[in-house]
C-alpha cells in the first residue's frame, strides 16, 4: 500500500472572498449572498475524508507559510506586496476578481507552503505521494497578477521548487474545469515543464487554453491544452487521460508529476458545465498514480484547486483521496443523478478533440499508437 501524506491548515479555511452572490461581489444588482468559494466547504470535505476512515491512511502534515524566496520563484515582488496590502486592509480585490479578507495573505502563503513542502518531501522520499487540501486556489494567478480567486500560483511555485531541488523535468497536469492560464504562462517557454490542461472549452479565461497554444521556442510541444466541449463526462475525461496525458507523459519522461486537482468539473458544480463524478476523479487519480509508478518512481503530488458545489465537492475530494490511498472508490449517493446521462459517454464531438490532438500536437503527432 502507498504511504501518502495529507497537507492542510485551518487558516486556509479562514480565507473568504467576502459577501457576494455566486462569485460576484456585492455591488449594483448583486444582493449579498454566500459566495461559492467559501472555504468552510473545504473543511467539510476534509471532514468527510476523516468520517469515511480514509484519513487514517494518510500521514497528516501541517505546512508552514511559504517564504518570499518561494513566492519569488514565480511571482514579482510587487505582486506579493499587493496581496499582502489588500489582505491587511481586511477586504478588497488583490487583482482581477481575487477578493480577500484579513486571513487571505497568510492562507495563500500556507497554500503555497503546503504544495512546496509536499513536493520537497515526495522528492526526498519521505512520502510516496501527497495531497494538499488548500485554499486559495492558484492556477489562474500570473507572475504579476492575482486573478479569479487565485492569489499565488501554488502548483507553479511547487514546480519551480522541484527544479530548485534538482528535478530536471516536471509534468504538471491540471484537470480543474477552467484553464490554468497562470501555470501555462509561467512555463510557456520552459522545455523542462510539460503543462497539460484538461478544461471546458471557452469557459475561463476567455480565449485561453486553445489547442494551438503548444509552447514557444525550445519549449514548443511542452504545453498541451485539451479543451473539451461543455457536457463532457466520465468516458471523455478518461479518454483524455489514456490517449493524451499518458502518451505525452511517456514522451516527456518526467521525474515528478504535479496535479492541479480541482473538482469543479464535477457534475453539480455551479461554475462549470461538465459531468464528472466521484468515480471519474477516483479513476483519473488512480491512472496518474499508476503513471507515476511507471515514470517517476511513484512521485506525484495532488493539490486542490477549484470546486464550488457545497454538497458534491466533499464526495469528489473523497474520491480523489481514496485513490491516492490505494483504496476503492467511495459509496457515492449522488452517482444516480449523473451516471445515466448521455454526456458520460465518449461522444463524436468529444472524440474529435482527442483525435485532433493525437494527430496534430507536436508531442503526440506521428507516435505509434496501439
Ligand atoms: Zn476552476
Amino acid at each position: 500500500m502507498p504511504d501518502p501524506a495529507w497537507y492542510s491548515h485551518e487558516i486556509c479555511f479562514w480565507h473568504d472572498p467576502g459577501p457576494g452572490s455566486g462569485y460576484v461581489p456585492v455591488g449594483p444588482g448583486v444582493e449579498p449572498l454566500r459566495q461559492f468559494a467559501v472555504d468552510p466547504d473545504l473543511r467539510r470535505a476534509e471532514g468527510l475524508v476523516r468520517a469515511a476512515g480514509v484519513m487514517d491512511h494518510f500521514r497528516q502534515v501541517t505546512p508552514v507559510p511559504a517564504k518570499d524566496d518561494d513566492l519569488l520563484l514565480v511571482h514579482t515582488p510587487g505582486h506579493v506586496e499587493r496581496v499582502e496590502a489588500a489582505s491587511a486592509l481586511g477586504a478588497g480585490d488583490a487583482g482581477v476578481y481575487a477578493h480577500v479578507n484579513y486571513h487571505s495573505a497568510l492562507a495563500a502563503r500556507l497554500a503555497v507552503g503546503a504544495c512546496v513542502q509536499a513536493t520537497e518531501a515526495v522528492l526526498a522520499g519521505t512520502y510516496d505521494r501527497a495531497y494538499c487540501l488548500v485554499r486559495p486556489p492558484g492556477h489562474h494567478a500570473e507572475p504579476d497578477r492575482a486573478m479569479a480567486l487565485c492569489l499565488y500560483n501554488n502548483v507553479a511555485v511547487a514546480a519551480r521548487a522541484a527544479q530548485r531541488a534538482g528535478a530536471r523535468r516536471v509534468l504538471v497536469l491540471d484537470w480543474d474545469v477552467h484553464h490554468g492560464n497562470g501555470i501555462q504562462r509561467a512555463f510557456y517557454d520552459d522545455p523542462d515543464v510539460l503543462y497539460v490542461s484538461i478544461h471546458q472549452d471557452g469557459l475561463f479565461p476567455p480565449a485561453s487554453g486553445l489547442v494551438t497554444e503548444t509552447g514557444t521556442g525550445a519549449a514548443t510541444g511542452t504545453t498541451l491544452n485539451v479543451p473539451l466541449p461543455a457536457g463532457s463526462g466520465h468516458e471523455t475525461y478518461l479518454a483524455a487521460v489514456d490517449r493524451l496525458v499518458a502518451p505525452a507523459a511517456r514522451a516527456f519522461a518526467p521525474e515528478l508529476i504535479l496535479v492541479a486537482a480541482g473538482v469543479d468539473a464535477g457534475g453539480h458544480d455551479p461554475m462549470g458545465r461538465m459531468m464528472c463524478t466521484s468515480r471519474t476523479f477516483h479513476a483519473m487519480t488512480s491512472a496518474l498514480c499508476d503513471l507515476a509508478d511507471e515514470l517517476t518512481g511513484g512521485r506525484v503530488v495532488f493539490a486542490h484547486e477549484g470546486g464550488y458545489s457545497a454538497w458534491y465537492q466533499p464526495m469528489l475530494v473523497l474520491g480523489t483521496a481514496s485513490a491516492i490511498a490505494g483504496l476503492p472508490e467511495p459509496q457515492d449517493p449522488f452517482l444516480h443523478s449523473l451516471e445515466h446521462l448521455p454526456g458520460q459517454r465518449l461522444q463524436p464531438h468529444h472524440r474529435r478533440v482527442v483525435e485532433h490532438l493525437e494527430n496534430h500536437h507536436p508531442l503526440l503527432a506521428g507516435r505509434a499508437r496501439p
